[in-house]
């Protein structure tokens, strides 16, 4: 690793339950990212109302070409 290494896109994001607050990382597909995830902590759905769960729950957005956000 030498400082002229371009910095990676991050691949990952941190995806907050709305419900219940709880964090999870979660890996950034490289395409349509799903619109839905289950809560490991809660159990309940979070249902996007944007692009994806990324886009409306997560730290980092998706990649998906798709996505104007
Ligand atoms: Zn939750
Ligand atoms: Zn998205």
């Amino acid at each position: 690793m030498t400082a002229s290494d371009p910095k990676p896109a991050p691949s990952r994001s941190i995806i907050q339950c709305p419900l219940c607050g709880f964090k999870v990382t979660e890996r950034l597909p490289a395409g349509k990212a799903p619109s839905t995830a289950d809560c490991v902590a809660c159990g309940k759905a979070m249902q996007a109302r944007g692009c994806c769960v990324f886009c409306d729950f997560g730290s980092v957005r998706c990649r998906a070409a798709s996505c104007s956000l």
